[in-house]
């Protein structure tokens, strides 16, 4: 069996970039039909390299998978270093095995700027998992690639979280007691029934399988940092990869697992043997729950996932009920106590203004820059060559506001809001959605100099007398 890098290394220190990315080259020599999957450098310099897998049962459609480790560099190495097992499992099944229906993308090391800097941010010091709605970094773009080119239907994104906090929860006396936790999409712009499945049909059954095989499992609760915080699930917007990865089209879910402190005395680097444990035991559980539900998942997919209900722009978390409580368990740092405390329960997705999803938009200002924003995301566009009377409404300016007649100037960008992402593409444009561009100083400043937006969201509903004939040359 080949030894992974940890393995070799004894568990005496952390993989390298390098290691991790000639074990993929390995696994790829020794698989018939795998190829590694270049996706180009990150900021400092170091290659994003993923590995492909295709399905060994060639008799069904396969289901997509990707999964993808250690976007928090060192700081997370855990999740990375597991996925490295697990692509020697997967390449080593047999064919009648229920996962060989599966066809597989691991990107086991998404930030070796920060796994070789000892870091969780890349060498730009970003922090690669609020960086999904502009796509500022080489990292983030590298994911979505994998999300534009390889279409999956399941992503696991796979992190750790330390159970000591010094800056913060430490100084109340307290670290977090948590084990596996499992959180899926929840932006409210993606299909409500994809949302409803993945969390109470797919996550429920993940978190029992968790816990039948002994080791506690809950839903996700955001970080805790302080003993009088309010209790919720993981953050809504899009600037999160399980969030853009939903709102691609899969169903997208996060994993994290406790960190044990840095400096405590273990058998393990950082305890790491024990950390890789924790996490491989999580992901063979994920890997088996979507491979029996392969058809159903394919199926929900097929029916859902361009779907064009109404858009929810923004929500926010809220009082589950008046007084809610959660009970967590925490750790008394003086003395080792598990002790279960109460926090106010505010986990109910509060949901804002929704829009009906427009046909296209029109970019009638700022057409270089937005053009390369829209190429950076792959969104395709064509340029208008003479101006054209259009029914529709400025997007973001009066969300539910009535439409009306206006001129769109040659020059303008025309997008079509279609396909899987077409939901993507509309958070992204319209100022009102929490997970616009324009909550970002870049394009903020676009819109108040503009002192209007100067996005337009194309209603297709032609007023009688104007035909198509005005733009149909762009
Ligand atoms: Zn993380």
């Amino acid at each position: 069996m080949l030894a992974t890098p940890l393995e070799a290394a004894d568990y005496t220190r952390l993989s390298t970039p390098e290691e991790m990315a000639g074990y993929l080259a390995h696994l790829a020599a020794r698989t018939p039909g795998a190829e590694l999957w270049p996706l180009g450098h990150s900021a400092g310099g170091r290659a994003l390299t993923a590995l492909r897998v295709p399905a060994r049962d060639a008799r069904v459609p396969p289901l997509r998978v990707l999964l993808v480790g250690s976007q928090h560099g060192a700081s997370e190495a855990a999740g990375g270093e597991a996925l490295l097992w697990l692509a020697r499992e997967l390449t080593a099944l047999a064919a009648d095995d229920v996962r060989a229906s599966l066809e597989f993308v691991i990107f086991p090391d998404a930030n070796p700027d920060g796994r070789a800097l000892d870091s969780a941010r890349n060498a730009d010091e970003v922090n690669i998992n609020r960086d999904f709605v502009l796509l500022t970094q080489p990292e983030s773009r590298a994911l979505d690639t994998l999300l534009r080119e390889f279409t999956p239907e399941v992503v696991l994104d796979a992190h750790e979280s330390a159970s000591l906090k010094q800056k913060s929860l430490a100084r109340e006396g307290y670290m977090t007691a948590f084990e596996t936790q499992f959180d899926c999409a929840n932006n409210p712009g993606i299909p409500a029934a994809l949302r409803r499945y993945a969390e109470h049909e797919l996550l429920p059954v993940l978190l029992a399988r968790v816990a039948a095989a002994g080791v506690a499992a809950q839903r996700y609760v955001r970080e805790i940092l302080s003993l009088s915080q309010v209790a919720t699930h993981g953050g809504l917007g899009a600037r999160k990869f399980r969030n853009r990865a939903g709102l691609s089209g899969a169903l997208a879910f996060l994993l994290e697992t406790p960190m044990d402190p840095k400096h405590g005395r273990y058998p393990s680097y950082r305890n790491i043997a024990v950390r890789v444990a924790r996490q491989l035991q999580a992901q063979r559980v994920f890997i088996a729950t979507v491979a029996e539900r392969r058809v159903a998942v394919q199926r929900l997919l097929a029916a859902h996932r361009m779907s064009v209900e109404p858009l929810i722009l923004s929500a926010c978390y809220g009082e589950r009920a008046p007084g809610a409580l959660l009970h967590l368990p925490m750790r008394r740092i003086a003395d080792g106590e598990v002790q279960t405390l109460a926090f106010a329960d505010h986990r109910r997705v509060v949901d804002g203004a929704a829009i009906p999803l427009p046909a296209s938009y029109w970019v009638t200002a700022h057409q270089a820059g937005m053009a390369r924003l829209l190429e950076q995301h792959g969104f395709p566009y064509e340029v208008l060559r003479a101006a054209a009377v259009r029914h529709g409404r400025v997007a973001g300016q009066s969300p539910g506001g009535e439409p009306r007649t206006m001129t769109v100037p040659a020059g303008s960008l025309h997008v079509p809001v279609r396909g899987p992402r077409a939901r993507l593409l509309a958070l992204l444009l319209e100022a009102g959605s929490s997970s616009s561009v324009f909550g970002y100083p870049t394009f903020a400043r676009l819109l108040s100099a503009a002192g209007e937006g100067f996005v337009l969201a194309d209603v297709a509903q032609m007023p009688s007398g104007l035909g198509d004939s005005r733009w149909l040359e762009a």
